[in-house]
């Protein structure tokens, strides 16, 4: 199995395909395996399948648990809605709810895959063109490991090339993926440099007009993780995702706000600015599989961010693929087609339930005083999202 892709989705699939047997090899164009960005949020759905894997201690070392999300009001500064995580993720969901740095994720899915030698890496390695026929897959591209360009029809080419994927074109015709308008800022602030009141040991959701801000703390405590997600001219160079962002730029966009989450801003040392693109939700299994060709995370089904649940779809899709990899008995694009199957629905709600939290969370005038009120009263019931946490 070749894998188009080292990111989060690309070693998770390496990972767990090896550990089902397959022989895997990983082409990664950069030249060293790495993330960039800030941290992310794993659901139970997601700490599960990574714990399936042997990575429960590394999680522990790595991972913050939460004890609780609040969400709040951007302008009042109030509570309008809670939900424990710490132990009623354990109890109801049997996996933790973990905030990490997305880099140690990263890092600890590379040090297992080299520790436990089920994957081959490959850097430098980027992948250009695929062609495919009844005989097999042909791999064109630049530093392609030697005898590694015909894939026989016994093997499979995984994309997991992330959202400007190349090997999606050679299994759906070519449309780039869609520009929503929103900017996310992010930045990292050490929680020392925090007033004692304003430093977190919770996940905080800011809601208010067309913006909302996230934040969580990663590397042990030590660091607030802030995502803040405004309406604003998107950036040219849409590839480049990582640029450098103003804090005037992002107040002025974002209005009125409540004292708290000005102080927090205020000791932010630099800001990330990344454009937020998707791709409209998955319609079919053929959205993911062609042949021997399958595309798994971003590749497939980038989402906007606001189910924090990207790169737990791609650890969901590696899991997915490993289980039907073991299928021997069924030919190679069969067990892909299962691996579709398998897959698509669940990534196209998501995908759906993101924008919809999207919109939710970014209302105005009176749907967000009833949004408000709606939290208060329901609280739990309308944050906790079993179908998800539960699954796959
Ligand atoms: C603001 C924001 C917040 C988020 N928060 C969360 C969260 O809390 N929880 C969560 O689960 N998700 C979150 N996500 C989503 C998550 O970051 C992504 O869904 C996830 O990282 C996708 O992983 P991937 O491996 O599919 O793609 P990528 O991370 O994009 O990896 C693709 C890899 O492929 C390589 N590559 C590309 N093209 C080629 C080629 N032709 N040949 C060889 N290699 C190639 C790239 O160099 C890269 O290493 C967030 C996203 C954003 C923008």
């Amino acid at each position: 199995m070749i894998i188009v892709g080292g990111g989060i989705g690309g070693l998770a699939a390496a990972l767990a395909c090896g550990q089902a047997g397959a022989s895997a090899r990983v082409l990664e164009r950069a030249a060293i395996f790495s993330e960039a960005g800030a941290g992310i949020q794993m659901g139970p759905n997601v700490t599960r399948t990574l714990h399936a894997w042997g990575l429960a201690e590394d999680l522990k070392a790595f991972g913050f648990s939460p004890r609780r999300l609040d969400a709040k009001d951007t302008q009042t500064g109030q509570t309008i809605g809670s939900l424990c995580l710490g132990h009623r993720s354990l109890d109801m969901y049997g996996a933790p709810y973990l905030t990490i740095h997305r880099a140690d994720l990263h890092r600890v899915l590379l040090q297992k895959i080299r520790d436990s030698g089920l994957a081959e890496l490959s850097l430098h390695s980027e992948v250009q063109t695929v062609q495919q026929n009844l005989d097999g897959v042909q791999l064109r591209g630049t530093n392609l490991p030697a005898g590694l360009t015909e894939l026989s029809q016994t093997s499979a080419l995984v994309g997991a090339d992330g959202l400007w994927s190349r090997t999606r074109q050679f299994v759906l015709p070519y449309t780039a993926p869609r520009v929503t308008g929103m900017l996310a800022y992010r930045a990292l602030v050490p929680m020392q440099s925090l007033p004692e009141k304003l430093r977190l040991q919770d996940v905080n959701v800011w809601l208010g007009p067309r913006v909302h801000a996230v934040l969580y703390p990663v590397k042990w405590g030590e660091f607030l993780n802030l995502v803040v997600v405004v309406q604003g001219q998107t950036p040219p160079h849409l590839e480049d995702w990582d640029h450098a962002g103003k804090q005037q730029d992002l107040e002025a966009a974002m209005g009125p706000i409540h004292s708290d989450l000005k102080g927090i801003l205020d000791a932010v040392p630099a800001w990330r600015l990344w454009p937020l693109c998707d791709r409209a939700p998955l319609q079919g299994p053929q959205d993911m599989v062609k042949g021997r060709i399958a595309l798994l995370g971003d590749a497939a089904h980038p989402m906007q961010p606001f189910l924090a649940q990207g790169a737990g779809m791609a650890i969901e899709d590696a899991a997915a693929l490993a289980n039907c990899w073991q299928r021997l008995d069924l030919p190679m694009s069969e067990r892909l087609q299962m691996y579709a199957h398998a897959r698509w629905a669940r990534n196209a709600k998501v995908q759906q339930r993101s924008i919809r939290n999207g919109q939710i969370f970014h209302l105005r005038g009176p749907m967000r005083w009833a949004r408000n009120l709606a939290m208060k009263l329901m609280g739990e019931s309308l944050m906790d999202i079993p179908w998800l946490y539960a699954g796959p």
